[in-house]
């Protein structure tokens, strides 16, 4: 047995095989074949093979998004059958007498080069469509699947860190546990797990290599250790524990379709925070109250071009429609810092985490805002849906956006489509700057949802991806639970709500101090819901408030 241990960001045990995820970013070389007809022919067969990929993975995106976002794999599936490129990747074998994999990856490259330089936008757009069917019939050719689970039973992830843009392509029903060796407690793959109330630790010392492949191992995400091969005793301790935990599971499923109401009679809303449609369902066990955080970014992550209004309609519609009137906030796209989308083609940044992010993007881009509000919109006729925009700094931001909304909304009056005109409208707190300006945001917006991951963050000048910063990054530090009480009061004077969505709201350490000072709305992972809904009905806040001396 060997025992590797690191940071818990995620409680659970998982017991199962480990699959090792690697990037696979190797070179192609550029190999001499005496055998050119038999080269041509392997190509061929990864060619099929990738068609056929492309084929399931668009019958599995119809199911999972909808046709709109699917289409996508049928048209890489028409590239690969497109004559001209078959020719290039048949000549290059044939004169310079190579190998399959060069061959390809060359012409891709010469492809994408020659899209990329044509005039007009859509043409541009498909270069990166020619890059990805070479690198796939690439990695076919080579043996090698980057970002794919090798398995047909659910695995424990291990890898050295894995970015949201990775996270989303895996097949999460093949996922127990992430083991990371970096990473940090407040990067989206340590809220992934969470959304998936799965056990993960990070920073764990473990080596990557095969020989690790396949071994059965147990993941304690309440103590952040891996066993690898466990001991007989080990295991039937483990297996304990993981019995222990399903028993406490079943506990709060009898919480199911209560309210959440304190003994003194305080009622809080608690919602779920999610990152794509897929996420639904963990959303409707939980029995959440509605959706307070939807990622929106993560569609723009998943995709490699800009995702359409009708693609991203489709999803905000389906998402709507399956909440069946309970109320889901899209949070407006926050793409930049750790969550880049090469398609954006954002400049290298010294600080992204102060750079082009965010609302930032959407106001220097009104065209990619404009988009997503016309899909928000649309969607709006077919369930409760609210906006909300990210890292807010001040009232002009505000102002900005309205005027930009007011054209969206006039431009859909013009075309007669139909969009709920009293759509709810509010920001995210998350900067140091929309705190002090709280009382003057109240009177411009619906509700303010408090960002902690990003307020502690910019409080405290923490990287919040910096590993070795952990020890100092402090969400209860006295300075981010005195801005969450200024940010409430302030919202509860102009009338508006207020609600937390960051990670803090779910820390049940603090559930009672939320309901002193007055929450609304906690949206946290869906997993997290009911064991907060315990608390509240075991709380009486007046009490509490007695107890700590508080007003
Ligand atoms: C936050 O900053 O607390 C938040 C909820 O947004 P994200 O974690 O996606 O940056
Ligand atoms: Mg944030």
């Amino acid at each position: 047995m060997e025992i590797f241990a690191g940071k818990s960001v995620f409680g659970g045990i998982a017991i199962g095989r480990i699959s090792i995820y690697s990037k696979n970013e190797q070179q192609v070389k550029r190999i001499k074949v005496t055998d050119v007809e038999g080269e041509i022919s392997r190509y061929h067969k990864a060619k099929d093979m990738a068609i056929e990929q492309l084929s399931k993975l668009y019958d599995k995106a119809v199911k999972e998004v909808g046709e709109a976002s699917a289409e996508i794999f049928e048209a890489h599936q028409m590239m690969l059958e497109d004559g001209d490129y078959i020719d290039s990747v048949e000549n290059i074998i044939r004169t310079q007498e190579v190998n399959a994999e060069y061959a390809v990856a060359m012409t891709g490259d010469n492809f994408s080069e020659m899209f990329a330089n044509m005039d007009d936008e859509y043409f541009r757009g498909r270069a990166a469509d020619v890059k990805d069917i070479s690198e796939r019939v690439v990695k076919i050719l080579m043996g090698t699947e980057s970002g794919k689970i090798e398995s047909d039973e659910p695995v424990i992830i291990v890898a050295d860190d894995l970015a949201p843009s990775e996270t989303v392509q895996l097949d999460k029903d093949l996922i127990l546990s992430f083991v990371t060796v970096h990473g940090s407690a407040n990067s989206h793959t340590a809220i992934l797990a969470k959304t998936m109330s799965i056990p993960a630790i990070i920073g764990v010392n473990i080596p990557l290599d095969p020989s690790m492949d396949g071994r059965m191992a147990i993941v304690d995400g309440f103590e952040g250790k891996i066993y690898v091969d466990p001991s007989e005793e080990v295991l039937a301790a483990k297996k304990k524990l993981f019995a222990e935990e399903q028993d406490k599971k079943q506990l709060l499923e009898q919480l199911r379709g209560k309210e959440n109401i304190t003994l003194d009679g305080q009622r809080i809303n608690l919602y779920a925070n999610i990152g794509n449609s897929k996420d639904l369902a963990l959303v409707l066990k939980n029995d959440a109250n509605g959706i307070g955080l939807f990622r929106s970014e993560f569609i723009y992550l998943g995709s490699d071009h800009y995702p359409t209004e009708s693609e991203q309609f489709a999803i905000y519609k389906h998402v709507a429609e399956t909440m069946a009137g309970k109320k889901v906030i899209i949070r407006t796209l926050d793409i930049g810092a750790d969550k880049q989308a090469d398609y954006f083609e954002l400049p290298h940044e010294e600080n992204p985490a102060l750079g082009l992010r965010a609302i930032r993007i959407c106001l220097t881009r009104p065209e990619i805002f404009k988009t997503q509000l016309r899909s928000i919109l649309r969607a709006s006729a077919f369930g409760k849906i609210s906006i909300m925009y990210p890292m807010i700094i001040s009232v002009d931001e505000v102002r900005e956006i309205k005027a930009i909304m007011a054209e969206v909304k006039e431009e859909l009056e013009a075309e007669g489509v139909a969009y709920d005109k009293n759509i709810e409208e509010g920001i995210m707190i998350e900067t140091p700057a929309a705190v002090m300006m709280a009382d003057e945001l109240a009177k411009e917006v619906d509700f303010f949802s408090i960002g902690t991951n990003d307020l502690t963050q910019y409080t405290l000048a923490i990287d919040r991806q910096n590993q070795s910063l952990e020890k100092f990054y402090d969400p209860h530090h006295p300075a981010i639970l005195k801005m969450l009480k200024m940010v409430v009061d302030s919202a509860h004077k102009y009338g508006k709500w207020a609600g937390i969505c960051g990670e803090l709201g779910a820390d049940t350490e603090l559930t009672k101090d939320f309901l002193a000072m007055g929450f609304d709305e906690l949206s946290v992972s869906p997993g997290r819901i009911l064991p907060i809904r315990k608390i509240v009905l075991e709380t009486n806040v007046a009490e509490y408030k007695k107890e700590k001396g508080l007003q």
